[in-house]
């Protein structure tokens, strides 16, 4: 099998597990958004993917995600999902469709006035931190609720939503209770955010957990592995 191949049945099976999932959880399959996380994986392989149709790709390297940007077809529509310090929004807000790792107001700050000289809205995603595991970039809800109506007030910035990561485990099931809160917490903002924001998406499940995450409300799921291992 070529890689090309093998990009194309991986690719159906994950469609095909979104679908059996959204089944389970009566819901649309059509309200759940594939990202193919390409972080690790090489230009030729995405290109390939991007031909097998699969247009909405993430990256966590803001200067990864500009320069691919540059060589693929503008029809990709780029999710940054990594950590973004200051000094590279400008490198991000005109390529991105979606910023989803929003994690402090100076970084909410600093797109809005970026957005705003450009004559732009950027759509965002506030990554939050429901688990409390101190290695994790993300609001922490209380601190969320803290600074959501500064949030919400800024200009050239459409918050849409959350996202949150699981923490590593072997158990799909243990991340349940962090998706769970997750959409509790987007239920709760959206009574804060005003009708300027749409508070609709949650960016939530990988690899490992993605069904548990559309069984809970994910709206996107990020898949890396899955798709690129040994490809
Ligand atoms: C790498 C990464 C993913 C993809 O994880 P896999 O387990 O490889 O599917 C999803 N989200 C974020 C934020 C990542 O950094």
């Amino acid at each position: 099998m070529t890689a090309r191949d093998v990009l194309q049945t991986r690719l159906e099976t994950i469609r095909q597990r979104m679908r059996e999932a959204c089944r389970r959880c009566d819901r649309s399959v059509d309200d759940v958004r594939l990202i193919a996380v390409t972080k690790y994986a090489a230009l030729e392989h995405v290109r390939e993917l991007v031909e097998l149709g699969q247009l909405d790709l993430g990256e966590s390297r803001p200067q990864q995600l500009s320069q691919r940007a540059a060589e693929l077809p503008q029809t990709v529509r780029w999710h940054l999902i990594g950590h973004l310090q200051r000094n590279k929004v400008e490198l991000v807000v005109p390529k991105a469709a979606l910023i989803h790792s929003l994690d402090s107001l100076r970084l909410a700050e600093r797109i809005s006035s970026v957005a705003v000289a450009r004559g732009l809205v950027m759509p965002a995603l506030l990554e939050v931190n429901v688990s409390g595991e101190e290695s994790k970039d993300g609001f922490q809800p209380d601190a969320l609720r803290a600074v959501a109506d500064d949030l919400f007030r800024l200009p050239g910035l459409k918050i849409q939503g959350l996202m949150t990561m699981a923490p590593q485990s072997d158990h799909p099931e243990d991340a349940r209770p962090v998706f769970r809160s997750t959409r509790l917490l987007l239920d709760e903002l959206r009574g804060l955010a005003g009708s300027a924001h749409q508070l609709s998406e949650l960016s939530m499940g990988m690899s490992g957990d993605f069904e548990i995450a559309i069984e809970e409300g994910a709206t996107f799921i990020r898949i890396g592995s899955s798709l690129f291992d040994g490809v």
